[in-house]
């Protein structure tokens, strides 16, 4: 035991670790070779001991039906889940605490897209990227003009995650005229509006049921109430989603690592090379010393960095650290898997193995939610801004 974790986090992880084990890892391989996706009710299995267990919404508040958990118990929840592949893991309703915050003036937001939504009734996609704006999100082309009580949308999206799985976007545009032209916006668009053109599924390096379709937005109209917070307000809300989604692939990385460690010292232990098991050679001691030590850091990294967002750290601090433990644990997982594999062998280049499906899944945590070079610039700034002692001391 080398963190003092509370007993409820203890708790949580020792459920959700069983639930894991139990409910998803033995699907893992039918998920792969068949594009991510099980039976019917294999899935929906997973949902209903997924809710049954406690797993729903667990940043928000209990008044507004979500298990009110502690940053900290939800990074180490999301290490357990970190640690099933094919996105397994994704089975129950994760509303972030940005929409509660953002939605929280408007009954009618409420009612119509965030309860559900926390319910497991609804579910949302996030429609930010565009074809020539990733990393640079000002770059944005999208457009929301006002007209009466409307706006009118425009723009194509890529990468909308979950798309195949949703019955809403969360739209970023540009707002094109009034007072705040040119200032970014959020908006909630059902699914059946008129005009959004589903332009193609491509596919990806990993078999997930959860598609990144390309959309297209042509004159969309929606109510003004649609528009999430003030007008010009949209980039606060993207920088929460940011940082709440970045601890949470810190702590997904952490979990894949500590099951390709498990996984890869057992082969180890037991294959056989030159009459001695491989681990007893010291090339292979030292990727598995290598590993764990990488790991151990970047799991202090991560629960420390939850444990001062729940002491109320401030904002901007925060959003470096949420960097550091993103792009620290993100690149870490990366090695990590590249070694399980070399452990494995030729078992390590097959798709059956953990570590083959690990090192092509975990690739992406260097990417999304921003790039491993924008945490660094994010970093920098940070550390530019408000120097060392505020954000790491
Ligand atoms: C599987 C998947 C799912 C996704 N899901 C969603 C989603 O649900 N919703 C959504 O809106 N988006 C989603 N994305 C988009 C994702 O967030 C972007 O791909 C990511 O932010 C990078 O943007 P980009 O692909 O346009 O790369 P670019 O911004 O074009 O970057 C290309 C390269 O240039 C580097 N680079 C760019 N600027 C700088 C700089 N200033 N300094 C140094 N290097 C730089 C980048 O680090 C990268 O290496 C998803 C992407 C993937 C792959």
């Amino acid at each position: 035991m080398s963190y003092p974790l509370p007993a409820p986090a203890r708790a949580w992880r020792d459920k959700v670790r069983r639930f894991v084990a139990e409910e998803l890892i033995p699907h893992e391989v039918a998920a792969e070779m068949n594009g991510g996706v099980l039976a019917p009710e294999i899935t929906a299995r997973h949902k209903r001991i997924a809710k049954e267990i406690g797993l729903s919404a667990l940043a928000i508040p209990r008044e507004l039906g979500g298990a009110g958990l502690s940053f900290l118990e939800q990074v180490v929840i999301q290490e357990e889940i970190g640690k099933v592949t094919n996105a397994l893991g994704w089975c129950y309703s994760s509303t972030p605490p940005w929409m509660v915050e953002a939605c929280a003036g408007s009954a009618h937001q409420m009612e119509t897209w965030v309860k559900p939504n926390i319910r497991g009734e609804r579910h949302e996609c996030y429609a930010i990227t565009e074809a020539e704006a990733g990393s640079d999100v000002d770059a944005i082309q999208a457009t929301a003009r006002r007209e009466g009580d409307d706006y009118i949308l425009n723009g194509e999206k890529w990468h909308v995650t979950s798309a195949n799985h949703a019955d809403h976007f969360i739209f970023q545009a540009k707002l094109a005229g009034g007072p705040h032209a040119g200032a970014h916006c959020l908006f909630f668009v059902d699914m059946d509006a008129a005009g959004i053109v589903l332009v193609r599924t491509p596919a990806y390096t990993h078999n997930y049921a959860a598609h990144h379709p390309i959309y297209r937005f042509d004159n969309v109209r929606v109510p003004a109430a649609n528009r999430i917070g003030e007008e010009g307000g949209g980039m606060e809300f993207t920088y929460d989603w940011f940082r709440y989604e970045r601890l949470g692939i810190a702590a997904r990385c952490c979990g894949a690592a500590q099951r390709l460690i498990d996984e890869a010292t057992a082969f180890a232990k037991t294959r056989v090379a030159f009459g001695k098991p491989i681990a007893e050679q010291q090339s292979i001691q030292f990727m598995l010393a290598d590993s764990l030590t990488e790991l151990w850091a970047a799991r202090l990294m991560t629960y420390r960095t939850a444990e001062e967002i729940d002491a109320g750290i401030d904002r901007k601090a925060s959003h470096a650290q949420c960097a550091m433990a993103k792009l620290n644990a993100s690149e870490m997982a990366g090695r990590v898997a590249d070694r399980a594999v070399q452990i494995f062998g030729g078992r390590g280049y097959m798709r059956e193995n953990v570590a083959e499906r690990f090192y092509r899944e975990l690739r992406v945590d260097r990417i999304w939610e921003g790039t491993s070079e924008i945490q660094r610039l994010i970093i920098a700034h940070g550390l530019y801004k408000r120097g060392q002692a505020t954000l790491i001391e």
